[in-house]
């Protein structure tokens, strides 16, 4: 059972150096045009890190990413977005319906998966390992009980959940839920496929640092979200060694460690930029807050080498609510592929969601 969260009370300035508070401006519910800076802010950055996806940070820094590239690692052209916002828009075609149908979002990981539905260029050309046994088990259950389809072993804690939470985060503030049940959400949403308390944590804090950003989009938002996941998963995780080692690897790197306050931000040598769920996590955020723009964001998430598209897409999509989507370069959104799949999409959900 979860120790109830306790509130505890943290003005951002108590926490955070004077160079990362920055000002905060209320935000205002701009209908869609979030939800597509979300969905297009992590597509752009998934994009942009394909063609070098595997790539070392050593190659990378000979010959570092700065624009749109086609026909790297995969045989695809410039444009094209991967696995991350295939399983993203899979989700977000089934919550356009207004509501939460799980079977449906693992029926749509089918659909990406074998008939290469919610693709860029009309053919899946990756999947990660955990994601492809999470929906065999699916099928193998005759298509029913997805809760029970992810793989829960400590080993199974890539970043196949946290890079395909955006549009459900999203969509639980836009429909205001209660931030427990919206957890408990975000939990099961990331169970689909990676089951580990570890991967579900990630997408809680993801979510948390996304609110906040929807919010008041400033940097100080991404500090107080992560001081609010803190606040909630206390109790729960202490008691779990690796995720309070999640816990205060993410403390180390955004100065929330009560007992070290204003500790230095990490250099870039201590960022990995892995598949694992809590590197991609802290790779992404790290990448937000040493960055003041969308652009140099996604450049230097992709830059850092190894999961470059997951790490970018996740970066991208904090970056494009805390900028906007006019901060994404326009000829990047005009390279996209598809891109008018993923407008459709996010247009038919803000018609949905309005009634
Ligand atoms: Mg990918």
């Amino acid at each position: 059972m979860r120790e109830k969260s306790k509130i505890v009370t943290v003005e951002p300035a108590d926490y955070f150096p004077r160079e990362v508070r920055g000002e905060c401006k209320l935000g205002e519910f701009a209908g869609d045009k979030n939800l597509t800076a979300l969905m297009l802010g992590l597509a752009v950055g998934d994009a942009l890190g394909v063609p070098v996806e595997f790539s070392s940070r050593e190659e990378l820094d000979m010959h570092p990413v700065t624009d749109m590239r086609g026909w790297g690692t995969y045989p695809v052209p410039e444009g094209t977005w991967s696995d991350d916002t295939s399983m993203a828009l899979a989700t977000l075609d089934s919550l356009k319906h207004d509501r939460i149908d799980y079977n449906e979002i693992m029926e749509n990981f089918v659909r990406w998966a074998h008939h290469d539905e919610y693709t860029a260029t009309g053919k899946r050309f990756d999947i990660g390992g955990i994601c492809s046994h999470a929906i065999q088990n699916f099928i193998m259950r005759g298509h029913t009980d997805a809760l029970l389809s992810g793989i829960d072993g400590e080993h199974s804690n890539g970043n196949g959940s946290l890079m395909r939470i955006a549009p459900m985060a999203y969509y639980l503030w836009r429909k205001g839920y209660e931030e427990n049940r919206a957890i408990e959400i975000i939990h099961n949403t990331s169970a689909l496929t990676h089951a580990h308390m570890r991967s579900k944590v990630a997408c809680g804090i993801y979510s948390f640092v996304l609110w906040e950003l929807l919010r008041s989009p400033c940097k100080g938002s991404v500090l107080q979200g992560l001081t609010k996941a803190r606040n909630f998963y206390r109790g729960e995780i202490e008691r779990i060694p690796y995720e309070d080692r999640l816990m205060k690897r993410i403390g180390r790197v955004f100065f929330l460690d009560e007992k070290a306050e204003n500790l230095p931000m990490p250099s870039r040598e201590e960022i990995q930029s892995t598949g694992y769920v809590v590197d991609t996590l802290e790779a992404a955020i790290w990448c937000i807050m040493t960055t003041n723009d969308y652009k140099s964001c996604v450049l230097a998430a992709v830059n850092l080498g190894e999961d470059t598209d997951t790490v970018a897409a996740i970066a991208g999509s904090l970056a494009a609510i805390l900028y906007g989507m006019d901060a994404i370069p326009a000829p990047w959104l005009t390279t996209l592929q598809n891109r008018e799949y993923i407008e459709t999409i996010c247009r038919a959900c803000h018609k949905r969601w309005k009634k």
